[in-house]
C-alpha cells in the first residue's frame, strides 16, 4: 500500500481537528531492552501494552507514524458487540461451547472500554446505544430472525423496532426495521486512542513514534526488532500493525486485504435539529454488505461513514459523494455543509473472522493480532488483553481465537484485488435486492 495515498486520507479528519495531541514521543534512537516489543500504536497494541505493564512486563511500542494514525484514530467510533462475521461461522468452526466463550469475550470487550475510560479517566464522549438498520422488507425479516436467534442462542437482548415504529427512532424513510442494542454505543476514537497511550505511558511503557519496525531477528535474549535508527532487544514480540505490516510478516499479509472505507463530518447542527434526527443518539449501521454507518458526535455533527474501495486509491469527489450518501438517509440536511472528509483501511479476512496467532517462521514467541474486518473498536481491546495473558503464560483464551481457520486471499499479489472487486460487485448487487 502506498503510504502517500493513506496520508491524504488522514489530512482532513474531524477527529484530528478536534484533539490536541501531546508532544511527539520521539523516535527510537539506539538500543533499548524490554520484555515485549509491540509493533503498532493503535487500539490493539496499546491495549496489550497496558495489560503487559500491569503484569509487570516492560513494554516498548514502536509506531511508524503517530499514535492512532491507523484505523484506531480514524474510524466510525461504533463500539459494537460481537464480531464482523456471523456467530454461526464460529459455531461451525469451533463448536457451540467455544463460540459462547468468543461471544462472551466480545461483550467483555465493551466492558473493557468502560474499564479503561474509568481507570484512566479517558474523556472520549461515550454515548450508549447502537441500532442495526434494515433497508428492505427482506432484510427486516432477516434482522428480526437475527434478534430472536441471538436471544435464544446467547441470551443477548435487543429490541426489534418494526416499520410502524422506525420513525420514532430515526428521522428517515430509508429503513424498514431497526434493532436497538443498549450495551453497544459510540465514542470519539482518537480521544480514546490517545487516552490509552497516556495510560500505557503512565504504567511505564516506552512509546516511540515515527519508528518503522523493519525486521525481527532472533537473538540470544529472544528477538531484536530493528528500526532505522535503533533496535529493541526483547523476549517476546507482538505484531499489531493492521494492514501496514508489509514485509515484516509476509505470510500474515496474504490473509488480509486492505479495504478502504470513508467518513464525512457535517458542520455542527443546532442541538434540537441534531437530536430530532436520532432522538436516542444511538450509533446506526445498516445491514448491507457494503454498509452505511453513522452517528451524532458530542458537538452535534453527523458523522457519516460508508462506501468501500478495493483498490487503495482514494475515491474521486470523496466529500461530495459521501455527502450524497448522507442525504440519501437524511434528505432534510440538504442545506448542511460537510466540513471534513477522511478514510482508512480495514483489514478484512476471507471469512471476516478475526485472525490472531503466532508467527513460527519468525519465532514461537512472536504473536500477532489482525483481521478485525471493520469491527475492531471494542474487539481490539480484548485482543490486546488476551495476547498479554498469553505472553504472561496463560494462553487459554488467546488459543480459542487462534484455533479459527483462515485462508489466504486467492490470486497472488497482483490478481487478488480484481478478484475481490468482482466478488464485491456481486455483494453490492445483492444489497439492492
Ligand atoms: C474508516 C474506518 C471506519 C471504521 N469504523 C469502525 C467502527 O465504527 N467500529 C468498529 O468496531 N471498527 C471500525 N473500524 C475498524 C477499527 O478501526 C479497527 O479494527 C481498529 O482500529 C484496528 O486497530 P489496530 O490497533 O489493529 O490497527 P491500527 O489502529 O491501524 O494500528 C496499527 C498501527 O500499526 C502501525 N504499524 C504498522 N506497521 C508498522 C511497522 N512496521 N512499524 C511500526 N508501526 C507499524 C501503523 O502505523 C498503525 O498506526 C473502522 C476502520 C476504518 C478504517
Amino acid at each position: 500500500m502506498k503510504r502517500a495515498t493513506d496520508a491524504a486520507l488522514t489530512a482532513h479528519s474531524y477527529y484530528e481537528a478536534s484533539v490536541v495531541r501531546p508532544l511527539s514521543k520521539g523516535a527510537l534512537i539506539g538500543d533499548v531492552e524490554a520484555d515485549v516489543a509491540i509493533v503498532g500504536g493503535g487500539f490493539a497494541g496499546l491495549s496489550a501494552a497496558i495489560d503487559l505493564q500491569k503484569r509487570g512486563l516492560r513494554v516498548a511500542v514502536l509506531e511508524a507514524q503517530r499514535i492512532g494514525w491507523g484505523a484506531s484514530g480514524r474510524n466510525g467510533g461504533q463500539v459494537i458487540a460481537g464480531l464482523a462475521c456471523d456467530m454461526s461461522l464460529i459455531e461451525k468452526q469451533l463448536g457451540a461451547t467455544a463460540a459462547k466463550v468468543v461471544w462472551d469475550m466480545s461483550l467483555e470487550a465493551i466492558e473493557l472500554v468502560h474499564e479503561r475510560r474509568r481507570d484512566f479517566k479517558i474523556n472520549c464522549d461515550w454515548q450508549a446505544g447502537f441500532m442495526s438498520a434494515a433497508i428492505s422488507a427482506r432484510k427486516a425479516q432477516a434482522l428480526r430472525e437475527n434478534v430472536d436467534s441471538m436471544h435464544a442462542r446467547y441470551g443477548y437482548e435487543q429490541t426489534y423496532i418494526d416499520t410502524n415504529e422506525v420513525r420514532h427512532w430515526i428521522a428517515s424513510d430509508r429503513f424498514a426495521a431497526l434493532a436497538y442494542d443498549q450495551k453497544s454505543g459510540h465514542l470519539h476514537p482518537l480521544k480514546y486512542t490517545l487516552g490509552l497511550a497516556r495510560a500505557a505511558t503512565q504504567l511505564g511503557a516506552s512509546l516511540f513514534e515515527n519508528t518503522h519496525a523493519t525486521t525481527v531477528t532472533k537473538s540470544a535474549m529472544g528477538y531484536i526488532v530493528h528500526s532505522r535508527d535503533g533496535a529493541v532487544r526483547c523476549k517476546q514480540v507482538l505484531l499489531a500493525g493492521n494492514v501496514y505490516l508489509d514485509q515484516l510478516a509476509p505470510r500474515l499479509r496474504k490473509r488480509i486485504m486492505p479495504v478502504g472505507t470513508y467518513i464525512v463530518a457535517s458542520e455542527p447542527l443546532e442541538h434540537n435539529r441534531a437530536q430530532a434526527l436520532i432522538p436516542s443518539r444511538a450509533a446506526i449501521c445498516d445491514t448491507n454488505f457494503v454498509l452505511d454507518y453513522f452517528r451524532l458526535s458530542a458537538d452535534d455533527r453527523v458523522i457519516f461513514g460508508g462506501r468501500v474501495s478495493y483498490t487503495t486509491a482514494t475515491p474521486m469527489n470523496l466529500a461530495q459523494s459521501m455527502r450524497q450518501r448522507m442525504l440519501n438517509v437524511f434528505p432534510q440536511l440538504n442545506d448542511v455543509k460537510v466540513t471534513h472528509a477522511w478514510g482508512g483501511f480495514v483489514d478484512i479476512t476471507m471469512n471476516r473472522a478475526p485472525d490472531f496467532g503466532r508467527v513460527p517462521e519468525i519465532g514461537s514467541d512472536v504473536y500477532y493480532l489482525q483481521g478485525f474486518s471493520g469491527h475492531g473498536l471494542a474487539l481490539t481491546g480484548i485482543a490486546g488483553r488476551i495476547a498479554a495473558e498469553a505472553m504472561a503464560g496463560t494462553s487459554a483464551r488467546f488459543d480459542v481465537f487462534a484455533a479459527l481457520k483462515h485462508r489466504d486471499f486467492p490470486g497472488g499479489r497482483l490478481l487478488r484485488t480484481p478478484a475481490l472487486v468482482a466478488a464485491m460487485s456481486w455483494y453490492k448487487l445483492r444489497d439492492l435486492l
